[in-house]
């Protein structure tokens, strides 16, 4: 069966003048309708560029896809004109990124912003425009929404500044959202509300949404799936209560062991995991996490483990999963 977007063997380079940084190293992932995917990962491990690809926003130069392909219900992003890549933005997939500051104009009405796609895209007259305004301004759960629209950004909150965001991201009714680190700059109880709000307009609408994050507590909060990404490849990915229940990759166990837990006032020291990832001017011919890795073995300095499959499309690329290394248990008698 054909996904509403098909993510495959993705490699995306970024030339500097330290030389090329091979961003994405041949990231593949699917997203169905009506779920909700989060990336996830570390700064740097080529989550956000992999939605720059997945949105036809990669600049070039210096960024360039080397190789792999994005399908977006059938149609190939990458191989779009800048024509094509902005109907699809205006039209089929909506963006929700981390500031709202930034994200918004601060110098034109909430009204104007929510409805320029509408506008602009589909040729919505002005009047029928306000009252759509109006009507995404509610969607979201902003109050007085007839009174809003007509001010600026700066007399929004951060969290209702969010939340028009979300109401602009939604404005042309997109099949997909990419949000990326959305709730980051927003405070716990506000944080939560949001992603209440996106879990919502899910049911409502079966939108598919692609969460980025860094934060584990986010996945566990709103995605169906994961996709654990590391020095630009991905490590692990399936649905999200296997990964928790039995993540399979040393690297997602790190980033568990990292997770604040909430224990009514208290919260757990972080233990943070050890060491750098590797340098992608130059990345490491095996396994990207070997350095860093407590259970690393001779092969995985000289060899990219594939992905082992376990049950529930859950999968992972670790030699610990792979008959031709040493078992786990082994590894475990011999105390590593
Ligand atoms: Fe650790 Fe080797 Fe697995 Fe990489 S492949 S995570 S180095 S055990
Ligand atoms: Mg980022």
């Amino acid at each position: 069966m054909e996904h509403l977007l098909d993510v495959r063997n993705l490699k995306v380079h970024f030339k500097t003048y330290g030389g090329e940084v091979q961003a994405v190293r041949g990231v593949t992932f699917h997203v169905e309708a009506g779920e909700t995917v989060a990336v996830v990962g570390e700064s740097g491990c080529g989550k956000s560029v992999t939605a720059q690809a997945i949105m036809g926003l990669i600049p070039c130069p210096p960024g360039r896809i080397v190789d792999g392909s994005v399908t977006f219900n059938g149609k190939e992003i990458t191989r779009m004109s800048k024509a094509e890549l902005l109907k699809l933005r205006g039209s089929e997939i909506g963006m929700i990124f981390q500031d709202p500051m930034t994200a918004l104009n601060p110098t034109m009405k909430i009204g104007t912003q929510l409805t320029e796609g509408l506008v602009y895209h589909h040729g919505v007259p002005r009047e029928e425009a306000r009252a759509k305004a109006v009507e995404l301004l509610r969607q979201v759960g902003i109050p007085d929404a007839e009174k809003r629209v007509e001010q600026y950004p700066h007399e929004f909150s951060g969290g209702m500044r969010q939340r028009v965001v979300i109401a602009i991201a939604l404005a042309c009714n997109p099949k997909l959202v990419i949000a990326d680190e959305p709730t980051t700059a927003l405070d716990v109880t506000v944080q939560a509300q949001i992603l209440d709000l996106l879990k919502e307009l899910q049911i409502k609408t079966n939108l598919s949404i692609i969460m980025i994050t860094h934060d584990l507590g986010v996945v566990a909060e709103i995605a169906h799936r994961a996709v654990v990404m590391y020095a630009g490849v991905v490590v692990e990915s399936g649905p999200v209560e296997l990964i928790f229940a039995q993540p399979k990759h040393p690297y997602t166990w790190g980033l568990m062991r990292s997770m604040p837990r909430m224990n009514g006032e208290s919260k757990e020291r972080l233990i943070p995991i050890d060491g750098t990832p590797p340098d992608l001017f130059h990345p490491p011919q095996g396994c990207p996490f070997a350095e860093r890795c407590d259970y690393a073995m001779e092969i995985c300095a000289h060899e990219m483990p594939d992905a082992s499959q376990f049950s529930g499309g859950h999968q992972a690329a670790c030699w610990l999963h792979d008959a031709r290394a040493p078992r786990i248990d082994e590894l475990i008698a011999s105390g590593r």
